[in-house]
């Protein structure tokens, strides 16, 4: 892949790669904690990079541009980008969502095995490097365990215009606070009782610095630890420490963590200085984050949408997670197309769906088999069937490629008899101008069929439409010689209704109706689109009688569906929409 310029994190690198700096990297910790990562000893010259997801919920496409960027960065300088369960958090935390993290990052396409060696990680494997990094910053008076409650802590911690206040236990003893921090890990302490907290600076304008927590009490059960633990390190503590362990060279993270920067170079030179870490540290860069239009992208939100049953479960096709869009029927090459068009930059984006189905269609277009389909149904009778070939049991054999510019598709072959499903847009009984279809007088061909002429229709005592009546103009069959001796403009689509396959359909709309469903503190269930989901019953060529769950078709003039992978099975099929052939979405 062509590295592009829109990215301003490549000139970083380059410049970094440019002078060494990522040479001669050695880890300098104790080696129980490096016994997963490759000798201790860095390849000169190469980056890492790595996604650390919290394994908290499903990854979302916010996730993937993640996800696109540390893989993508690794790959195209010949780095390395490591897969890295960022789990300190245990009651939110499950094996659940790291086997689906692991699985959509393959489905991604990237590979954190890159090179024979693994590179999957799990923070809670750090847990007892942590726990020594925090009794050194203890013993060299960087660190003390503060009893205040939680509300005398937020009060002391001042704003953006007050300056904080000591706490009354910052003065403590480094012997103290040590015995104080062993007792928290050692059980004699409820939840919640005292914290670990950084001794830094109560007055520091930048709020992140006024003595941030280190570690809590939480009796919680974990994921991979189990019940080892009653204290957890938190995230601003663990995160620097797992860069600097895995010998990261390139730390990149969202916006919002652009004020945590200080205290990460803080805590990673405190610990290098004690020789507890190697030089040169990782250093953290902050990227726009990403979003889509008409969705939102928080986990919290997220699980909100599947807890109280918006949507049908974390891969409702209307999700933005990842599980959400594959299932949609999004291509791993569409959805990385569009995030790796967007390039990096120091504000966040919002994109439109329009833009992914923009993707969709230009990786789909040139692969997707094509299929005849008829969403709303409505019967077309031709009456002059028996007359012309005798029989109402005859069936004219009709045949069409699979892709008009892909022949090793191969071909469909269907047959037309007396009876075919048409579109029920397909018929006017007076035609607006400009209309080229079925109205009573005109003709129109059935595509790869015979050309037909409207004679009428039936209608029920309500005066609906029950039927659209034609009859077939002799030796008119695409691919006979008849073919063009009439000329017509309306080409409609059909399936015989002998042959027709009954499927349900899902038609998907945007699951909001705002562009920014949570923008300004909004909440985001106020506009949800009632219209989200429509389901339908349409007939389906037969070709389609046995297709594979997750295969995709272009409907030949409705767009994109698949086949979808959880409730599709031979008998009761089962489509999505994945979006039309042009885009419809308008503002
Ligand atoms: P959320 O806010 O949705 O819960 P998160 O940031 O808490 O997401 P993590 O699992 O911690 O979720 O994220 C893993 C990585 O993905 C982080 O490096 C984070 O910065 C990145 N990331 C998360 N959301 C986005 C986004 N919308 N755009 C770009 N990167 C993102
Ligand atoms: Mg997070
Ligand atoms: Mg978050």
């Amino acid at each position: 892949a062509k590295p592009v310029s829109n990215n301003f994190l490549r000139a970083i690198i380059e410049r970094d790669l440019d002078a060494g700096l990522t040479q001669g990297r050695k880890f300098a910790g104790t080696p129980g904690d490096a016994a997963h990562h490759e000798g201790g000893q860095v390849d000169p010259a190469r980056i890492r990079t790595r996604f650390p997801p919290e394994p908290n919920g499903y990854l979302h496409i916010g996730h993937a541009k993640s996800i696109c960027l540390n893989f993508g960065l690794a790959r195209d300088y010949g780095g390395i980008c490591h897969l890295r369960f960022d789990d300190t958090n245990p009651e939110k935390e499950e094996q659940e969502y790291v086997d689906a993290i692991k699985e959509m990052v393959t489905w991604l396409g990237w590979d954190w095995n890159a090179g024979g060696t693994s590179h999957l990680f799990f923070a809670s494997n750090y847990f007892d490097f942590m726990y020594r990094a925090a009794e050194y910053l203890i013993e060299q008076g960087l660190a003390y365990v503060d009893e205040q409650t939680p509300d005398e802590m937020r009060a002391n911690r001042g704003d953006f215009t007050t300056p904080g206040k000591d706490s009354p236990f910052r003065s403590r003893t480094p012997q103290e606070n040590l015995a104080r921090f062993r007792e928290m890990r050692d059980g004699q302490h409820a939840d919640g009782a005292m914290i670990l907290r950084a001794r830094i600076d109560m007055a520091s304008p930048n709020i992140n610095m006024r003595d941030p927590a280190l570690y809590r009490i939480r009796r919680a059960t974990h994921h991979n630890t189990g019940d080892q633990w009653c204290i957890y390190p938190m995230y601003t503590f663990a995160h620097p420490i797992e860069d600097a362990l895995e010998r990261i060279t390139h730390s990149l993270c969202t916006l919002e963590f652009e004020d945590q920067r200080p205290f990460y170079d803080w805590l990673l030179n405190a610990l290098a200085d004690g020789g507890l870490l190697a030089r040169p540290l990782p250093h953290q860069y902050e990227f726009g984050r990403f979003n889509l239009s008409y969705v939102v992208t928080s986990k919290r939100k997220l699980k909100q949408l599947v807890d109280e049953q918006h949507v049908t479960g974390w891969d409702d096709p209307r999700m933005p997670t990842l599980v959400g869009m594959r299932r949609r029927g999004y291509t791993p090459e569409a959805v990385r197309a569009m995030v790796e068009s967007t390039g990096v930059t120091k504000t966040n984006a919002w994109l439109e769906y329009s833009v992914l189905d923009g993707y969709l269609r230009a990786d789909l277009e040139g692969k997707a088999a094509r299929a005849s389909a008829v969403l709303d149904p409505v019967k077309l009778k031709l009456t002059n069937w028996v007359e012309l070939f005798g029989s109402a049991e005859h069936k004219e054999a009709c045949h069409a490629p699979a892709h008009p510019h892909v022949p090793e598709l191969g071909t469909r072959n269907f047959t037309l008899g007396p009876d075919v499903w048409i579109e029920r847009e397909d018929f006017q009984e007076v035609a607006p101008k400009g209309y080229h279809r079925l109205y009573p007088g005109n003709k129109a061909r059935l595509k790869y069929g015979y050309i037909v002429e409207c004679t009428g229709c039936e209608k029920d005592e309500n005066g609906n439409i029950t039927a659209v009546l034609a009859t077939i103009v002799p030796d008119t069959k695409s691919g006979t010689p008849g073919a063009d001796s009439v000329k017509v403009k309306g080409v409609i689509t059909w399936v015989s209704a002998h042959e027709a396959i009954a499927a349900e359909v899902r038609l998907y709309d945007r699951l909001f109706t705002e562009e920014q469903p949570d923008a300004g503190g909004r909440d985001f269930l106020e506009v949800l689109n009632p219209g989200s989901k429509k389901v339908v019953t349409a007939y389906l060529e037969p070709s389609l009688s046995a297709v594979a769950a997750d295969t995709k078709f272009q409907f030949e003039r409705h767009g994109y569906f698949v086949a979808d992978r959880v409730d599709h099975r031979a008998g009761k099929p089962v489509f999505n929409k994945i979006t039309g052939l042009r885009d419809n979405f308008t503002k």
